[in-house]
């Protein structure tokens, strides 16, 4: 630690610390995965300064450092969320018989709402105090079709000063006619918002085709081009979620291979592209994801609640050509912000489609595992020196079903399994933004 830090401006704090040095789905978890039972992480200017066992640490801060100690928690980098839709807070828990009826009769009537910019601050308002609330630290987001639900976005996430990834979604077809712009509006609109946003803080721009079927041939051309012109830009949209919407797919780009190939025909996967759900991807399709680096976003909670279907993420991470996978709620068709009920979900499904998920890997998945399908593991997703110090404490004995059985836990692996299975937002106990308290339980620091 540099000798120039002052003991005032160090953030220590001290307790259980859980991070990943690598993929437990790859290498077993005592390799990928380092847990200390006491130990201190300090943050100063925005990035983790130190971290190791608090008898080693405490030797190396500053004089007087004040050290806050959090007990019967556990300390670890803030979850990321790889795929959600702020504009859709409002609506979350509306019924629908499936995707295509639940976007006509909910999410198309909220989004229109977004073209006024005070509806849309308010909104993201909300959004950012939820994902606080659920210890999620970064997210990949679609806003609506209009400009200004971008601005109200990424001025809310700006004044917070956090990671956050999120663009304008772009529609030119298949969808009420408020919520469409055209080829070269949303070129221009989108190119605007990268010049005004992106880059700006911690904040990057994701160009964001809603998906295929909204997405005439010659907008998804631009936005292909858009997402090249910009780098370090992102790419965010859907893929293979439900059946009907693939066959509607394969009926609109007939001279397509498939839903996956529509995307790369007009350059849109590659690293940092990422794609919800993917759940009817087959084969060839998965080994384009791994040989491109195109990220998919599971979403569990969103695919029971649509009834889109059962994602196997054993066969999209197979050793031979594993596919970036994160983990992600999809609010408003996911039911929660919380990536421990996130993750929960994630096993269900797992067990549905005759697999398992350990706790370790479903963690690493809401941590580093997410950063890395972003292809941001170099700044997010884990507690070392260097890194962003988006750090959060759960509480391990959030309810009081959850502290009788913390009583008969043995080890660490069966105490994350008991979170992920029994955790939600409740579990979030304090929430540190680039070293900085955002959050806490008790009291909202960040309105
Ligand atoms: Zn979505």
């Amino acid at each position: 630690m540099s000798a120039v830090l002052q003991r005032d401006s160090v953030t220590a704090i001290r307790g259980s610390v859980l991070t990943f040095t690598g993929d437990p789905s790859v290498e077993d978890s005592a390799r990928s995965m380092r847990y200390e039972s006491d130990a201190i992480v300090a943050m100063y200017g925005g990035l983790i300064v130190d971290f190791g066992a608090a008898a080693e640490v405490l030797q190396r801060l500053p004089p007087g450092t004040k050290v806050t100690a959090y007990a019967e928690s556990l300390i670890m980098a803030g979850f990321i969320d790889a795929h959600i839709h702020y504009p859709q807070t409002a609506i979350i828990a509306s019924p629908a018989e499936h995707l295509m009826d639940w976007l006509d009769r909910h999410t198309y009537v909220a989004e229109q709402e977004f073209s006024d910019q005070d509806h849309a601050r308010e909104a993201a308002r909300v959004f950012m105090r939820e994902c606080l609330r659920a210890g999620t630290t970064t997210a990949a987001v679609f806003c609506s079709v209009h400009p200004e639900s971008v601005d109200a976005f990424f001025d809310e996430a700006l004044a917070r000063n956090m990671r956050m990834i999120a663009g304008k979604v772009l529609m030119d077809r298949n969808a009420p006619q408020k919520l469409t712009d055209t080829p070269q509006r949303g070129y221009d609109e989108s190119k605007e918002l990268i010049a005004r946003w992106h880059g700006r803080g911690r904040l990057s721009y994701a160009v964001s085709p809603r998906f295929a079927v909204t997405s005439s041939p010659e907008q998804m051309e631009l936005a292909g081009s858009l997402w090249h012109e910009h780098d370090g830009t992102f790419l965010q949209s859907h893929v293979a979620e439900n059946r009907h919407e693939v066959d509607r797919v394969k009926a609109l780009f007939p001279e397509r291979k498939g839903y996956l190939d529509v995307y790369d025909h007009y350059g849109m996967l590659g690293s940092r592209a990422i794609y919800g759900h993917g759940i009817w991807l087959d084969e060839d399709e998965l080994a384009r994801c791994h040989a491109s680096g195109t990220a998919l976003a599971h979403c569990p909670t969103s695919n029971m609640f649509l009834g889109s279907g059962v994602f196997d993420l054993a066969n999209a991470r197979k050793a031979r050509r594993p596919v970036r996978v994160a983990l992600a709620t999809d609010v408003g068709g996911g039911t929660h912000f919380s990536m421990l009920s996130t993750m929960h979900d994630a096993y269900k499904v797992a067990r549905l489609g005759g697999r398992s998920l350990s706790a370790a890997h479903a963690f690493y998945l809401a941590t580093r595992g997410g950063a890395h399908a972003l292809c941001l593991e170099d700044r997010i997703g884990s507690i070392a020196t260097g890194m962003e110090a988006d750090v959060i404490v759960l509480d391990l004995k959030s309810t009081p079903l959850i502290e009788h059985r913390m009583r008969h836990c043995k080890d660490i692996d069966e105490a994350l399994f008991v979170q992920m299975i029994l955790g939600d937002e409740r579990a979030t106990r304090a929430v540190y933004i680039a070293g900085e308290i955002g959050w806490t339980r008790d009291e909202r620091v960040s309105a």
